[in-house]
């Protein structure tokens, strides 16, 4: 590959590159950063400038950048065997190997599993089978999705359609027919006077008054992520989910923990929902399964589903060339020897996750800082003028974007969610990457802070 200095990657990329979620306009004008090698936690751009990634690139990078380890399992999967498919009768080792790894760290009732090649696959994997599932059981007119206002599931059809994004919503004729979004337990927002645990139950409660007017007769699952990431990280109150899960499982309404985010340790937690307490019968997974070194994605199937299907299915004509590819398997084994032989997941939950937690939670004295909240290590700070009345900047005051731009040009990669500022560092951070990330946390408050004063946002 050749090698360029910034302003002609920057050129070419101009010339050639549509990036995704982007104005790409905008973006030209603006010039992209190039980041061109990682290592740990720490990324470095075309300039020389090293960043603390605090985002694991996009919430994937588990482990950290770099690792040896999965670079050489798959370097060697693809020399013994490149691509081989799992359609005709026919399977390879990794794929099967990889199986049984995955039944062993998901919840019991998960025992076997689909591959796909990303989150939003998944979940369109998951679209078809849970009506294909209610068919089988003589309950054709089960037909009917309930997804979440500012859920996010992934950019294909059917995800982006259950995804409760209006911006998605608004491009390409979406949400298809069939869905039905229910609200989110977006507390600070959407609290009102309300204390966040009646809160909680009263959003879960809200839910399941939908369903209950739809008919549970008619309603197919409920898809939702535990902790919603691209939403906000927005962590829901500790009586949402049991009300949810309990009031859903009474309804016979499938729950697909969507867990591409929150699964693979990100939560304390093999996977998010075991730290909620609900009891879903299909998994999405995806980023974290191969710590985004390879893409892949993959649905687990409760041993109901897995039942019916083999018991009364008949072929499931659903299926993507790389389902399974042997190069991603390999580095998804690679990455599950990584979180099991250093007990990452547990060392969330114990060591760096607290440690991270509790600095975190000290920026609620921030006077920029209306709710600074962090499960495992995937947080959030909301940006507020005044945090007695929950109020919010102006949208055209921009105040997540140039936090995150300050947070750029000081080292240190977190995204800005409207007004708030989310992180997800991999789960290998040290004690003292943490000590620098929440330094520079403070630094992009005060910065942003000073900005929102000369801009006369704040007093
Ligand atoms: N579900 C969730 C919860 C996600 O966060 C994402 C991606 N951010 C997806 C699904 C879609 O995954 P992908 O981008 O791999 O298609």
């Amino acid at each position: 590959m050749n090698k360029h200095d910034t302003r002609t990657w920057q050129t070419i990329d101009a010339q050639h590159h549509l990036h995704p979620f982007t104005n790409t306009r905008e973006l030209n004008e603006r010039g992209v950063r190039v980041i061109e090698s990682a290592k740990g936690v720490y990324l470095r751009d075309s300039e020389g400038n090293r960043i603390l990634d605090g985002m694991s690139g996009l919430w994937c990078v588990a482990v950290g950048h770099g690792r040896n380890e999965i670079a050489d399992a798959v370097a060697k999967q693809l020399r013994d065997l490149t691509f081989y498919n799992t359609f005709f009768n026919t399977t390879h080792p990794p794929v099967v190997e990889l199986s049984r790894r995955l039944a062993e760290v998901t919840p019991a009732q998960f025992n076997r599993f689909f591959f796909t090649g990303s989150g939003s696959e998944s979940n369109d994997t998951i679209f078809r089978l849970a009506r294909y599932y209610w068919e089988l059981e003589g309950k054709p007119e089960k037909q009917i999705y309930i997804g979440r206002h500012n859920g996010y599931h992934g950019s294909t059809v059917a995800a982006a359609s259950i995804g409760g994004f209006g911006s998605m919503h608004r491009q390409g004729g979406m949400p298809i027919p069939g869905i039905v979004h229910a609200p989110q337990p977006f507390w600070w927002g959407e609290g009102g006077e309300m204390d966040p645990l009646d809160f909680g139950r009263h959003v879960a409660r809200e839910t399941l008054k939908l369903i209950d007017q739809i008919g549970a007769h008619k309603v197919a699952a409920m898809f939702a992520e535990p902790i919603q990431g691209a939403g906000g990280v927005i962590i829901p109150p500790a009586t949402y989910w049991p009300e949810l899960s309990a009031g859903l499982k009474e309804r016979d309404v499938l729950l697909v923990s969507d867990e591409v985010i929150c699964g693979f340790g990100r939560t304390g937690e093999w996977f998010g929902c075991e730290l909620m307490g609900s009891q879903p019968d299909f998994l999405t997974m995806a980023k974290g399964i191969t710590s985004g070194y390879v893409p892949m994605g993959a649905v687990a199937v409760s041993d109901r589903i897995a039942a019916a299907l083999l018991e009364k299915g008949d072929e499931f004509a659903h299926g993507y060339t790389y389902s399974g590819h042997p190069a991603a398997c390999a580095a998804a084994l690679a990455t599950l020897d990584i979180l099991q032989g250093e007990k990452l997941v547990e060392r969330v939950r114990d060591d760096i996750g607290p440690y991270l937690q509790s600095r975190w939670r000290a920026l609620n004295d921030h006077p920029l800082v209306g709710d600074a909240n962090m499960v495992g290590l995937i947080g959030s700070l909301q940006l507020t003028p005044d945090k007695a009345a929950r109020a919010s900047f102006p949208g055209e005051a921009n105040i997540g974007l140039i936090a995150r731009d300050f947070s750029f040009q000081n080292g240190l990669v977190m995204r800005a969610v409207g007004q708030r500022m989310v992180i997800a560092p991999p789960l290998t951070l040290s004690h003292a990457e943490a000590d620098e990330l929440i330094s520079t946390v403070v630094k992009v408050l005060d910065l942003t802070h000073a900005h929102a004063r000369r801009q006369g946002l704040v007093n």
